[in-house]
């Protein structure tokens, strides 16, 4: 990397009671489509921590004690702000993340804004549960208060969507947050301080420490005042932090990683799922937990599929994620790529056929885009299911399709894995779509369609794709503590 433009870094300061502070040291961030540095992110560790701790417990009290309502107006100023600089945080989503414009514009920083609005709606509507024992003489009731400092630590594939999830509920709950982004997408979280004094959020109430998860991330976790945390990220940190947390017993929130199955019968519409499945498979460059990466397709209809789905994927256009005609940018890192890449390679080695993308087709890339870390969308064949690119995920644009001929089987085989996210099912048969739904070990199942959510609704892991569930009432559960109070008469 070169940093012949350093006067041009940003640099990134933690937002702590209120006000930007600096940091004694920072990490580099890249460009991800041009492989430059070109940001510098705050290398946070304990004393920065214990700071945002510290100004975070100052301020429950009074933001603890407001209506609901007063804290959903709030929010529903902070969604207004945002909205008003939606084209700047999409330019600047594209830039740190290397995602296309055109998804930071439609998906990242709409979804942000809406975070804020729906929970400023949802905290309104919940009703507590109240019981009756007229033969004691009693009444039960329950009543819900907000816990204190929340911990939020979030990813760097959809960065601000993934952290606002947490932040607006979590908030609007009543409790005040330290939040931690990741250190690779720093940038819209730092924009998003800017404007909390003007939605009028008071100081203390959300502060955001910027840095790694080894020092940043970790001091978070360990921190005695931080009672619960809500985490976002891969299986191993889930790991770590259940480990690091465990000695204060902390309450976690774990939304984990995928390996996501698309499980298309004979009877399936194919010109809604050839489109929906190439999607699922590479929206985003397949940095999606939701992303499809396990296709079984019914063998009736296994060569026309592959021979369809392939022409499409064909037609998406990898480059400069600035063109808003780009379908795929560029993914996050040098060494994710890399990563990617070697999955591919393996599948190689182990006998399966790459029938386009990687290795295969040329990849041509615009003179500034060199050294940006792209890759094309890349389908294989012929996979053994207990073949690494089956069995692990792989987080970037390449996706695996297999022939089944049974429910039974394409059941146990979609299940053979250790994650249980999310997965398609595709078929015109009504009974079969509920039935292979109810047996799916998934956490979310979408049959006919993909990615439609109703954010009411349970969203979450099973197996090792995470622990607990985000969602209107789920979120207002885990953010608060509920209290069960019995009255005699
Ligand atoms: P990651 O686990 O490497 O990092 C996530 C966050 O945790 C980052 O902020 C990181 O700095 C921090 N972190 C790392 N080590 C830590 C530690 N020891 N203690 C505390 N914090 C630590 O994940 P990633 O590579 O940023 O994101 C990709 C992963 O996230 C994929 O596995 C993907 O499936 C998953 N993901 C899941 C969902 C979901 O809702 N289930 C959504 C998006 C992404």
């Amino acid at each position: 990397p070169t940093m012949a433009h350093s006067q041009a870094l940003l640099v990134l300061e933690n937002f702590i009671g209120g006000k930007f502070v600096p940091c004694s040291s920072y990490v580099d961030s890249y460009n991800p489509s041009t492989g430059d540095v070109y940001c510098r992110v705050p290398d946070s560790g304990k004393e920065e921590v214990e700071a945002a701790v510290k100004a975070a417990k100052d301020a429950f009290p009074v933001w603890s004690s407001k209506s609901p309502l007063e804290r959903s107006q709030i929010l529903n100023k902070l969604a207004d702000l945002i909205e008003h600089d939606l084209e700047a945080f999409a330019q600047a989503e594209s830039k740190d993340q290397g995602k296309t414009i055109t998804f930071a514009r439609t998906v990242d920083i709409p979804r942000a804004v809406h975070n804020f609005r729906f929970f400023a709606s949802s905290i309104l509507h919940h009703v507590t549960e109240c019981t009756e024992m007229p033969t004691m003489g009693c009444v039960h009731y329950t009543s819900r208060a907000p816990v204190g400092v929340a911990g939020l630590i979030s990813p760097w594939n959809l960065p601000l969507y993934l952290l606002t999830w947490k932040i607006a509920p979590a908030i609007a709950c009543g409790n005040t947050v330290v939040a931690k982004p990741s250190e690779m997408t720093s940038v819209t979280a730092w924009m998003m301080c800017k404007l909390l004094e003007k939605a009028g959020v008071p100081p203390g109430v959300v502060n955001v420490v910027f840095g790694t998860g080894a020092k940043a991330g970790e001091a978070l976790v360990c921190h005695p005042d931080v009672p619960l945390i809500s985490f976002t990220g891969s299986t191993l940190t889930a790991q770590q932090i259940t480990e690091r947390s465990a000695p204060h017993c902390k309450r976690l929130s774990l939304e984990l990683g995928g390996k996501n199955p698309a499980i298309i019968f004979d009877d399936a519409d194919l010109s809604q799922c050839i489109p929906t499945t190439v999607r699922s498979s590479f929206a985003n460059q397949g940095e999606i937990c939701l992303c499809t990466s396990r296709i079984f397709v019914q063998r009736g209809i296994y060569r026309e599929f592959l021979k369809r789905f392939v022409t499409e994927v064909k037609k998406w256009k990898t480059g400069n994620p600035s063109d808003p005609t780009v379908d795929v940018g560029a993914l996050i890192s040098k060494e994710h790529l890399e990563k990617v890449r070697n999955y591919v390679k393996k599948a190689q080695a182990e006998g399966a056929r790459v029938l386009c993308g990687e290795g295969v087709d040329p990849l041509a890339l615009p003179p500034g885009n060199q050294k940006g870390y792209f890759m094309l969308p890349t389908v294989i064949a012929e996979v053994k299911d207990e073949s690494c690119c089956m069995q692990e995920e792989i987080f970037g644009p390449v996706t695996c399709v297999v022939a089944f001929d049974t429910e039974e089987e394409v059941i146990k085989r979609a299940n053979g894995v250790k994650y249980g996210l999310a997965a398609t099912v595709w078929s015109g048969s009504v009974g079969r779509v509920h039935r292979v739904a109810h047996r799916l070990q998934s956490g979310l199942v979408w049959t006919n369609c993909w990615l439609v959510r109703d954010l009411n609704l349970p969203f979450g892991g099973m197996k090792a794709s995470g622990i607990g569930r985000e969602g209107a009432k789920d979120s207002y559960e885990f953010f608060t503590e509920v209290k069960t109070i019995t009255i005699k008469h």
